[in-house]
């Protein structure tokens, strides 16, 4: 089989790059390693950065976010004590929309199918090869029966456990890492939202995040020691938990339900550059993990695709290679700046293991500060919403 741009990874970044790729004209084939079910099981990501939102709309598969998805213009933090809005909309202009990743994923796998793009599930052993020649190549197993697909691009879209990464040389790859001490403990419940706006809770008990789906599907979360088993937590060990640590009054609203997933996820902050070896990209979580805490992961896989998208266009469509040249430097700089945010928001809102009295002093003192300077709530609206591509 021949393709020009071969994608590794089926999720939401192999998927928008190749319905973008799409519209423009422009061949490609997916290889996924799951099925798709598999695919769009996965709980994820739920806040979109405006220039996401504008994305997906590009890419034609906003419909059911515009009509279904919440419009979230602020968000609320909490001390100790109280909570305090931030209000996103009014200080950046913009607005944040709250649309799950399944559902995006659900957009995006419906309308390759609709407009017959090629998506090759349970490849196994997919291999890229020959990446810093001209004639790269990718191959895989399936059905017991090796396949080649020669291309002219391999974009690497396989996630942190994916191949593309592990496959540019250990001389050439800088790896950047922050593993936390904590991991975040989720549950989703058909319930009603203790709040419309996400809340960030930072409590000497530790953190909790209050977010929601839609208006009867909430996604709550607790900070718990990292390697914590799942089965240690009871719906009603989590409720009490989540009660304890987010203000009195929301506490004493909150409608609680039977867990419909629950799930531990570690937190980590993670880079790999360079974005670019050769003819293979590295987009999305192939080269960067962030905390969940900044909301920022699928935001940076999907301005990732924004660059490579613009950068292929521009070589197919006007032979013009100065976005391929500047794709590593241009994503990796905006990574960066995503990374300071997460890293520092997760520091400000966790409780560490080693943490003094002065830390914490520290941290009630950055709350402090956004509460009571705009600037200050400024300059992390600017960052939440997301830098402009
Ligand atoms: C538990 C959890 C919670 C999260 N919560 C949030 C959140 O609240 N907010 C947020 O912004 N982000 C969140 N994220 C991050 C967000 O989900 C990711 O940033 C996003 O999924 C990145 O998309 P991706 O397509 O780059 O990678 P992935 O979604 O990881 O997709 C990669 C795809 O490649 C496939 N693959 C892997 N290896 C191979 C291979 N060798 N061959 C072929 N296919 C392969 C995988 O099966 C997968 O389908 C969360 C992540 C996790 C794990």
């Amino acid at each position: 089989m021949r393709t020009q741009v071969c994608i590794i990874g089926g999720g939401p970044s192999g998927l928008l790059l190749s319905q973008l790729l799409h519209l423009a004209g422009i061949d490609s084939v997916v290889l996924e390693r799951r099925t798709r079910d598999y695919v769009l099981g996965r709980i994820r990501a739920g806040v979109l950065e405006s220039g996401t939102v504008d994305l997906l709309r590009r890419a034609k598969v906003g419909d059911r976010m515009d009509k279904q998805g919440i419009v979230d213009e602020g968000i609320v933090v909490a001390g100790e004590t109280h909570g305090f809005r931030i209000d996103i909309k009014a200080l950046t202009g913009k607005s944040m929309m709250v649309w799950g990743q399944t559902e995006i994923t659900q957009d995006l796998y419906d309308a390759r199918e609709a407009m017959g793009g090629t998506v090759i599930h349970e490849a196994e052993a997919v291999k890229p090869h020959e990446m810093d020649t001209d004639a790269p190549f990718v191959t895989y197993y399936k059905d017991g029966a090796e396949h080649r697909i020669d291309c002219d691009w391999i974009a690497g879209c396989d996630g942190f456990h994916g191949v593309s990464r592990k496959s540019i040389p250990r001389s050439v790859l800088k790896e950047y890492e922050r593993v936390y001490p904590f991991g975040w403990l989720g549950i989703l419940s058909e319930t009603p939202p203790v709040t419309h706006e996400i809340l960030y809770a930072s409590h000497s008990r530790g953190f909790a995040l209050a977010s929601l789906r839609n208006e009867n599907l909430s996604r709550y979360y607790v900070q718990v020691p990292q390697g914590e088993p799942v089965e240690n937590w009871s719906d009603d060990r989590f409720w009490d938990e989540f009660k304890a640590r987010i203000p009195g009054d929301l506490a004493e609203k909150l409608i609680t339900g039977p867990a419909i997933e629950k799930s531990i996820a570690p937190l980590r902050s993670y880079a790999a550059e360079p974005m670019r070896w050769g003819r293979m990209f590295l987009v999305g979580d192939a080269a960067h993990i962030v905390p969940p805490t900044g909301a920022k992961g699928l935001n940076l896989a999907a301005s990732d695709v924004h660059y490579l998208f613009e950068a292929l266009k521009a070589h197919y469509l006007d032979k013009d290679d100065s976005g391929i040249e500047d794709y590593a430097q241009k994503a990796a700089a905006r990574v960066w700046q995503a990374m300071r945010f997460s890293w520092w928001f997760t520091t400000v809102m966790h409780q560490f293991p080693d943490q003094s009295g002065f830390d914490r002093r520290m941290q009630e003192s950055e709350i402090t500060l956004l509460e009571t300077s705009k600037a200050a709530q400024a300059a992390m609206a600017e960052l939440y919403v997301g830098a402009p591509y």
